[in-house]
C-alpha cells in the first residue's frame, strides 16, 4: 500500500514538471535581473544556490549567473576564474570541492543550479552567463555546447537566456539553436550589428549607453532587447528605468523594486 502510493506520488511528481517544462514561462513584469542572485542584501555568497532562490523568491524577471567549465569537464556556477585560490579552467571538479562557499554550500554545479532554478519558479528567468576560457577561443565554444546541451536535457530552455562576453560563445550557441535567445555583453556592436548576427540582445555597462544614447532608441527600433549591468546607484537605475531598458542588472534589487513602486 504505502508503496503504492510512493509509486503515484512519483508519478504525479514527474508528469506535474514535465508538463511545467513545456509551457513557455511568463516572466514577472519588471524589469529587475538580480546580479550573480539576489545575494548582498542577505549577506549571501555570490553565485549561490540560495541567491538565486532569495531572487525567485523575490519575484524578480531575472537572476543571472556566470559559468565555467573545469579540467574535467564539469560545468561549475562561479563569477572568477579562480574559486578561491584554485583556477577552476586547470582544476578538477572533485579537488574544488575542497573549499566552500562562505554560506556552507559547495560550489554549485550548472545542473544543480538549474535544477534548483526549475524548482518553484514561475516567473524568473535563468541568466547563463558563459564566461570566456582563459586558454583558448575554442574551449569557449566548447563550454557553450555543453552548456547549451545541459539545458535542452533538463528541459530548462523555456526559462534560460544566454549571455556572453565573447561573440563566438554566442555564435556557437546560434549554431546549435538559431532562435536560441543571447545577449552580448561586451558593449562593441551597434544594434543593427546585432541584429545581422541574431543576437537577440545588447547587456552593456550603463556607461556604453551613456556614451551612445541613440543606440538605446535604435535598440528599440529593431526589435532588439536592452539590457543594462551593473546599475546600482540610485541616480543610474532612475536613469534606466527613465530610458524604460527591459531589463536592468543589479546588485541592489529590492531598492530597484522601491523605486519601481514611486514609478
Ligand atoms: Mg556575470
Amino acid at each position: 500500500m504505502k508503496l503504492v502510493f510512493v509509486f503515484m506520488f512519483t508519478v504525479v511528481m514527474v508528469s506535474g514538471m514535465a508538463q511545467e517544462n513545456q509551457q513557455p514561462m511568463k516572466f514577472a513584469k519588471n524589469p529587475v535581473v538580480a546580479h550573480r542572485g539576489a545575494f548582498k542584501a542577505k549577506t549571501l555568497p555570490e553565485n549561490s544556490i540560495a541567491g538565486l532562490r532569495n531572487a525567485i523568491n523575490m519575484r524578480c524577471t531575472g537572476s543571472e549567473f556566470d559559468v565555467w567549465m573545469t579540467a574535467d569537464d564539469s560545468l561549475v556556477v562561479n563569477h572568477d576564474p579562480k574559486f578561491h585560490e584554485l583556477p577552476i579552467e586547470q582544476t578538477k571538479y572533485s579537488d574544488l570541492l575542497q573549499f566552500t562557499l562562505s554560506n556552507g554550500e559547495k560550489i554549485p554545479t550548472l545542473y544543480e543550479y538549474l535544477a534548483e532554478g526549475l524548482k518553484n519558479n514561475k516567473e524568473t528567468q535563468l541568466v547563463l552567463e558563459i564566461k570566456p576560457s582563459t586558454v583558448s577561443k575554442e574551449r569557449g565554444r566548447i563550454v557553450a555546447e555543453k552548456a547549451w546541451k545541459q539545458v535542452q536535457a533538463m528541459k530548462a530552455a523555456h526559462a534560460t537566456t544566454y549571455i556572453s562576453f565573447d561573440l563566438g560563445i554566442l555564435t556557437r550557441i546560434l549554431e546549435l539553436e538559431p532562435k536560441a535567445p543571447t545577449q552580448y555583453l561586451n558593449g562593441d556592436k551597434t544594434p543593427e550589428e546585432l541584429k545581422a548576427l541574431g543576437i537577440a540582445g545588447a547587456d552593456y555597462h550603463f556607461s556604453v549607453f551613456k556614451k551612445n544614447p541613440d543606440w538605446i532608441e535604435r535598440a528599440k527600433a529593431n526589435n532588439i532587447i536592452l539590457n543594462t549591468w551593473t546599475v546600482n546607484s540610485k541616480e543610474d537605475l532612475q536613469w534606466a528605468l527613465g530610458n524604460r531598458f527591459d531589463f536592468i542588472t543589479t546588485n541592489e534589487p529590492e531598492l530597484l523594486f522601491e523605486l519601481l513602486k514611486g514609478n
